[in-house]
């Protein structure tokens, strides 16, 4: 029988392992970093302790996103210590550690290295993790799924055919790595409109939706193209911090992600 030192170590590294959701989607460009910063924004909003990891190690953007640019994690006893951000959620991304629109040219195991040294970092104080991962099917996630294990991951995808082949590609690989899929995400689903904020669907409605549905998913709801989101995302305040429909949208989306 296992000694109690030893129970309490793997009670311990389950904890760690519990908390953290992945926000992955099957090709970039889907909106997936914007997503996950909101997703954490929401989840704070609604009362959670929640930290943002960016493991996008070659195309890092939450410190745009979440207004902590030029900011500097500090270490402590060999951990990185979370850069605070204005939104109640502490962050640490690529961006912190290098110049800003340097060129990250790693081989996949210092990648890899460099998304331990994130996840690893002074995280205690969280309750969940919210983690934004490169897109596709590469290195860092294989990393992440078994060296991290997710307790669930969210897929965010466009309403686009090829972007929804590409999300099913994603959702196999978190399935066949033992993570749980949380649901579906389709993002720039419609356009809203800037001056009434109606939205219409150029391009049809409910592609993400019965993806979600033939790979057995959740679908987890839809945010419209608005162009108040990229405005805000480029000026680094989380549209999930606002009260418009937007942030509306994004505390849905926190609620099912927490079931
Ligand atoms: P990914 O992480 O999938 O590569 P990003 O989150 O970086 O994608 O988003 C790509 C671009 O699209 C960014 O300029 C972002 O501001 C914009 N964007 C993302 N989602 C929306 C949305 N729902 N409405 C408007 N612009 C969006």
């Amino acid at each position: 029988a296992p000694g109690v030192a030893e129970v309490r170590v793997a009670m311990m590294a389950d904890k760690a392992v519990q908390k953290i959701v992945a926000v992955g989607s099957g090709k970039g460009g889907v909106g997936k970093s914007t997503v996950a910063a909101n997703l954490a924004v929401a989840l704070s909003r609604g009362g959670r302790k929640v930290g943002l990891v960016d493991a996008d190690i070659y195309g890092p953007s939450q410190a745009r996103l979440m207004g902590t640019e030029g900011q500097r994690p500090v270490a402590h006893d060999n951990r990185l210590v979370p850069v605070a951000s204005q939104w109640g959620v502490p962050v640490l991304s690529m961006a912190h550690l290098s110049q800003p629109g340097q060129a990250i040219a790693w081989r996949g195991p210092m990648a890899s290295g460099a998304l331990t040294q994130l996840l690893e970092g002074h995280w205690d104080e969280a309750e969940i993790l919210v983690v934004d991962l490169p897109p596709g099917t590469g290195d860092i996630q294989l990393t992440m799924l078994q060296k991290f294990k997710p307790a669930g991951a969210v897929i965010v995808s466009t309403p686009q055919d090829l972007a929804l082949i590409d999300a099913t590609r994603a959702v196999e690989l978190f399935e066949k790595g033992g993570v749980p899929v949380i649901g579906v995400v389709e993002n720039m689903a419609g356009y809203a409109c800037p001056h009434c904020g109606e939205v219409s669907d150029p391009f049809g409605a409910g592609g993400a939706e019965a993806a979600a549905r033939s790979m057995g998913t959740d679908f987890l709801g839809r945010i419209p193209l608005d162009i108040a989101i990229r405005r805000e995302s480029d000026a680094g305040t989380p549209t999930a911090a606002g009260e418009g429909p937007q942030a509306r949208a994004f505390a849905d989306l926190a609620g099912k992600v927490m079931g």
